[in-house]
């Protein structure tokens, strides 16, 4: 499986001088099997333009394109590319698209569509030459073919929003791209709404059910992912339920996950390239064992597993 990152940014894009080294471009990933020739992209932030541009070029493996796109969920630094995906206006061109059900009257299909509509895109969503298929999805296993299985976790977001773990051969890659650790919204104290000791020790147990239910299901990945914005103490003034994680939990939860690397990833827009090299020399070294790699993800790495 070869994994190349296209973008890495959270929240919105953020070109410049200061962002060159790691890019601006928000959330995209490419998975390529090269058994099969398969193609699965994770999410449609600005980077997928960059993907999009090296898809329609001449010396393309695959014509007519063919590709799964998985979105995790429809927050608009995973979306925005969508329209400047350039396959989308090519006849022949194939995309089977999956996301978590919305569970509202606005299907996955309305609300990407939503992005082109006249308000805000001269091309209309039933203009393209593509053809999709929308596929709404909930927790649990699917096989994709050519023995590919996905399976799907809810995370911790304001909105619903799927952690992935695809499997191929025995290689595994987990995406949480974004979502912030479980907690107890019953803990005493001046924020807390209860006063009850025995709701907040209840509270603690769910919580801690939670987060180790998503460990389990990153646990062994070959690669895992992982929105790591924040550093604790950003994490800790004035950004808890915005539903991103700190780097120092990312790192805690891959080691308790027993993964073998960790790309962090979702980078604040704000952190510039000297400041995410200061972190990646704090944070990116193995473990005492060299059993976690640990990376900061940048536009245009591309690794094997
Ligand atoms: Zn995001
Ligand atoms: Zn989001």
């Amino acid at each position: 499986m070869d994994i190349t990152f296209w973008g890495v940014r959270g929240a919105i894009p953020s070109p410049g001088a200061h962002t060159v080294k790691y890019g601006g471009n928000t959330s995209c990933v490419e998975l390529y099997f090269r058994d099969s020739h398969r193609l699965i992209i994770i999410d449609a932030g600005s980077g997928i333009r960059n993907l999009g541009s090296h898809m329609i070029s001449p010396d393309y493996r695959q014509k007519p394109i063919e590709a799964d796109l998985f979105f995790t969920h429809t927050h608009s630094d995973h979306i925005i590319g969508f329209p400047f995906f350039a396959p989308l206006y090519i006849p022949g061109t194939k995309l089977r698209i999956y996301g978590p059900t919305t569970y509202d009257e606005n299907s996955l299909e309305k609300i990407i569509g939503s992005h082109m509509s006249y308000h805000f895109f001269p091309v209309r969503l039933a203009e393209l030459a593509a053809e999709m298929v929308y596929n709404e999805l909930k927790e649990g296993s699917h096989e994709l073919g050519d023995g590919i299985t996905v399976t799907t976790r809810y995370l911790n977001h304001p909105l619903l929003c799927f952690g992935y773990r695809f499997e191929h051969r025995g290689r595994v890659v987990c995406t949480a791209f974004d979502t912030e650790p479980f907690r107890n919204l019953f803990a005493r104290g001046p924020d807390g709404p209860s006063d009850d000791d025995s709701i907040t020790r209840e509270g603690e147990k769910v919580v801690a059910q939670e987060n180790n239910r998503l460990e389990k299901f990153f646990e062994g990945a070959d690669l895992l992912i992982y929105d790591a914005q924040y550093l604790q103490k950003e994490y800790e003034s004035l950004r808890l339920g915005w539903g991103h994680t700190a780097i120092e939990y990312a790192i805690e939860t891959a080691r308790r996950a027993q993964v073998k690397r960790l790309a962090l990833f979702h980078h604040d827009p704000e952190r510039t390239d000297d400041q995410l090299d200061a972190l990646a020399s704090l944070y990116c070294k193995c473990d005492q064992e060299g059993r976690l790699e640990i990376f900061f993800a940048r536009e245009g790495m591309r690794i094997e597993i």
